[in-house]
């Protein structure tokens, strides 16, 4: 007979610290358990959302939080830092070797302040900045007056064409009228591929930088699906909890133009800058234990398994698409290329807001959009946007995409509209949806993580 292997200090350690936190604190245990059925029991189709892997999520929690580690492998402030250096190396060795980056930073806590990074890094208060509106699928942090982005400099925002495709013609004619320092590129809820060439092309011309935030199809990037911007942008951002399925926070990469003199800072290349910027002008000692999990992350990225993973997510959002087209609903530019799927529910007379309310009622997770040219506010909007990274992780077939619409149009075909924010789901079409939304998370379970018990 076999001895069973002894469990390892981290399988004792995990186990313990969830033993713990049961018996100390069980209120909050309870809304933490409370969570894990929620997400095994709804179909999660928020675009920018994922299900992180297990092997990541398990990082988060890890004693590397412990340590205060400000600097840069091999240059700390802080004593004690032989293995956190060891993990920032290789969640940076890992990133580059992915992307094909020549450089990676990948301390920021969030891909908003990865953006703010960049634009502290090539602005000075009141410079002019080019990027996508936020109407259009834009980022907050690509310029909107809600953000820091639109406040302390001067945000003039491109957007898309009678088509609702992306109108490079007129970036490039407000870049010539502006001469924006810094132009971005990438979008929140924009289903086509993006010409990152172009835009380094328009740059080139007025003498601008290029941001790329790839953040929502950074999956797709890594599995050469969507074309790289990493040597067309001089700087390239994104979150890493989103396509990237592991670790929460943020990362900027540079190509080719890495070792490029930066504009404003005599005898700094762009590479120093951003290092520079990150860490002491906006962080302090970053969370290693979310670097460990960006590293697990870029690990899982890089697998073998995963250019299936991408091909299904956009194998999955081409059904859906095809799917509300066959129902009779406007989807936006016809279809996608990537994870998203951006529909026109007003054209059915329902907001997008109880759109959002009535599908989550019964079990269907998605967001409220803006879509092109909308009359709505933000807090009510015209659209529902849809993403498939997360269906992509529990496994599902094209076939299930039709299903899945079949229950949204029985939702909201039954939807009584009283108000923009008010409305009525007949209770037989809500009891349908919720036993076909269950019999679909029961078919295809989240494959990676443990099914719920009792
Ligand atoms: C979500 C998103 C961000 C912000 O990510 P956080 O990590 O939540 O700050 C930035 N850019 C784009 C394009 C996004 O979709």
């Amino acid at each position: 007979m076999t001895e069973p292997s002894p469990k390892s200090n981290l399988a004792r350690f995990a186990e313990a610290a969830v033993h713990q936190l049961e018996q100390v604190d069980p209120e909050l245990s309870a809304i933490l358990d409370n969570e894990y059925r929620r997400q095994a029991k709804v179909l999660t189709m928020v675009a920018s959302s994922s299900i992180a892997d297990p092997s990541s999520l398990i990082c988060e929690a890890m004693t590397p939080m412990n340590v205060t580690a400000e600097g840069y492998p091999g240059r700390r402030f802080h004593a004690g830092c032989r293995h956190i250096d060891e993990i920032e190396q290789l969640a940076i060795d890992r990133t580059k070797a992915i992307f094909g980056a020549q450089f990676a930073n990948v301390q920021p806590m969030t891909a908003s302040s990865a953006n703010e990074v960049v634009m502290f890094s090539t602005l000075k208060p009141g410079d002019t900045l080019l990027g996508m509106d936020l109407d259009s699928g834009g980022h907050l942090t690509h310029g909107s007056k809600a953000s820091i982005s639109g406040q302390v400099f001067n945000a003039v925002g491109y957007g898309l064409d009678s088509n609702e495709r992306l109108d490079y013609d007129q970036a490039h004619a407000l870049a010539r009228e502006h001469k924006p320092k810094l132009i971005i590129c990438g979008t929140t809820a924009y289903a086509r591929e993006i010409d990152w060439a172009r835009f380094r092309a328009i740059a080139d011309e007025v003498g601008a930088y290029v941001l790329a935030d790839i953040t929502h199809v950074a999956g797709l990037v890594a599995a050469g699906i969507h074309s790289s911007p990493i040597d067309h942008a001089h700087f390239t951002t994104t979150c890493t909890h989103k396509q990237l399925f592991g670790g929460r926070g943020g990362l900027i990469m540079i190509g080719k133009d890495h070792d490029q003199p930066a504009h404003d800072e005599p005898g700094k290349t762009l590479a120093q800058v951003i290092q520079n910027r990150v860490f002491p002008y906006f962080q302090g000692a970053p969370n290693q234990s979310s670097i460990a999990a960006k590293a697990r992350g870029m690990g899982f990225v890089g697998s073998d398994g995963f250019k299936a993973v991408a091909r299904r997510i956009v194998d999955l959002s081409q059904a859906l698409a095809a799917a509300f087209v066959d129902k009779g609903y406007r989807v936006i530019t016809g279809g996608t290329d990537n994870h998203i799927v951006v529909v026109d529910v007003m054209q059915k007379g329902i907001t997008g807001v109880n759109a959002e309310k009535a599908l989550e009622d019964c079990g269907i997770v998605v967001n409220k959009n803006r879509i092109p040219f909308d009359q709505k506010p933000p807090s009510v909007t015209s659209g529902i946007r849809l993403g498939t990274n997360g269906l992509a992780i529990r496994e599902m077939e094209p076939e299930d995409m039709v299903e899945c619409v079949e229950v949204i149009h029985d939702v909201l075909s039954h939807l009584e509209q009283s108000g923009e924010k008010e409305y009525r789901v007949d209770a037989g079409a809500a009891a349908r949806a919720e036993a076909e939304v269950a019999r679909l998370c029961a078919l295809r379970p989240i494959r990676t993580y443990p099914p719920v018990q009792g």
